[in-house]
């Protein structure tokens, strides 16, 4: 059998842990055998990131925006534990978050859906996608205790060396506490232009909340960029048959819960952490579960949302078989295959990446299903499959179809 062909490069970017092990098994079994895969790869093992002192992560990330497109393992964001156990240099920051910065990209994390795992919330009918904007308000605050009676300022002192701006923040006459917060226009652009980009090209409305009533100066900056970029691309949203709802962000949580689901959520970086695990967790398992990362310049990232199941690994160790969920992983892979068979031309490709992901859903769908999903399973999963037996039965049935 001649094998499907790649066009261009593909960036590969391997992990750790149980991840690492799944890794392994999809590209033998499910990948390899079918297509003449042309990956650059780069190993992101604590061990790697550790001895090049994590260059190599910064030469990953160069390499998706050369290529244009990445697929990444979950990796382990050291603590100090961990930087105890393994003998690490020092504690090397989040791989994620170094990506994300250098391509200035936004998250997309978006359930998998089957008809036998129904959602917590009986009106989901569609997967929510949740876009969550990964730089600034309180993830980069300024934070103070106060314990003394004083007046707390802000100023603003103009670097063209106009008169400087104060407010008071408060007046304490008993303690408490303080916290500075800031973002950043082109930020916020970049966030918005990332949304609008993703809606369109899945067709889907696009929902943004804050609170402005409240926050009038600063969650009203972010409200009046979204709507000048939704503005820029009207047309091309209409057409795309995409409708942008912009409301308060109570009111999108409580409307979230009795949609049906099919929008794509843009929320800013706090309101992104919370709804991404509340949506991750009503959908059913974080096995189930993928992220893309998505620059301004249209770069792609795919990956699972979840991290390298630490649990699991200790287990696979001992010798011991793991039930552990592949799906999200298998879905990374197939959002890039046929994400570079999209920007490439290569039909064949993107048919081979569709036909994997039906192998997988058909395969839940018919009672083979891991641990985190078989106690939600409707009808009920009696007997948990292993990772192995489960990736067997994807084989089986891809086999089939590609056939
Ligand atoms: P985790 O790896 O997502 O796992 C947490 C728990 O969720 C697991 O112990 C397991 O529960 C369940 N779970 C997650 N994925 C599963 C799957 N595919 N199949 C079955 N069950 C699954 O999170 P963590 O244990 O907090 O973090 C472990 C390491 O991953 C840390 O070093 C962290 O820094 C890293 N991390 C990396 C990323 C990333 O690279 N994107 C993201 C998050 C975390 P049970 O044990 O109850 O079965
Ligand atoms: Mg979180």
């Amino acid at each position: 059998m001649t094998k499907i062909p790649m066009k261009s490069t593909l960036v590969e970017i391997d992990g750790d842990e149980m991840t690492r092990v799944i890794w392994a098994k999809i590209k033998e079994h499910l990948l390899e055998p079918w297509v003449d895969l042309d990956l650059e790869r780069y190993d992101l093992s604590l061990e790697e990131r550790d001895r090049t002192g994590d260059q190599v992560t910064l030469d990953a990330a160069r390499a998706i925006e050369k290529h244009g497109v990445g697929v990444k393992c979950a990796t382990i964001t050291p603590d100090a534990e961990c930087v105890e156990r393994h003998g690490l240099e020092k504690a090397w920051p989040s791989p994620n978050g170094t990506i994300r910065a250098y391509l200035d990209g936004t998250i997309f994390r978006k359930p998998i859906m089957v008809r036998n795992v129904p959602p917590m919330m009986r009106r989901w009918k569609k997967p929510i996608t949740v876009a969550r904007h990964a730089y600034g308000d309180i993830f980069k605050n300024v934070e103070m205790a106060i314990d003394q009676p004083g007046r707390v300022e802000m100023t603003y002192t103009p670097a063209s060396g106009a008169a400087p701006v104060t407010l008071l923040l408060h007046d304490f006459h008993a303690p408490g506490v303080v916290q500075g917060v800031h973002n950043l226009n082109s930020s916020i652009r970049s966030f918005a232009r990332a949304c609008i980009s993703v809606a369109i090209e899945q067709r889907a409305d696009l929902w943004f909340g804050v609170k402005d009533t409240i926050s009038k100066t600063y969650h009203g900056c972010f409200r009046e960029i979204l709507q000048r970029e939704v503005a820029e691309r009207a047309a091309e949203m209409r057409s795309a048959g995409v409708s942008y709802f912009s409301m308060l962000i109570d009111d999108a949580v409580a409307r979230s819960v009795r949609d049906e689901g099919g929008f794509i959520w843009a929320c800013q970086n706090y309101e992104g952490d919370l709804m991404s695990d509340m949506v991750a967790s009503g959908f059913g398992s974080l096995g189930m579960m993928t992220s893309t990362l998505v620059s301004p310049r249209g770069k792609y990232e795919f990956e699972a949302a979840h991290g390298t199941v630490t649990r699991h690994y200790l287990r696979h160790l001992r010798g011991e078989k793991t039930s552990t969920n592949p799906t999200a992983t298998i879905f990374a892979w197939t959002g890039a295959l046929a994400k570079r068979g999209e920007l490439d031309g290569t039909p064949e490709l993107v048919s081979f990446a569709r036909a994997l992901q039906a192998s997988v859903l058909e395969v839940i769908e018919a009672g083979v299903a891991t641990g985190d999903l078989a106690p939600i399973c409707d009808p009920p999963v009696q007997r948990p499959a292993s990772l192995d037996t489960f990736l067997e039965a994807v084989e089986i049935r891809l086999r089939e179809k590609v056939a």
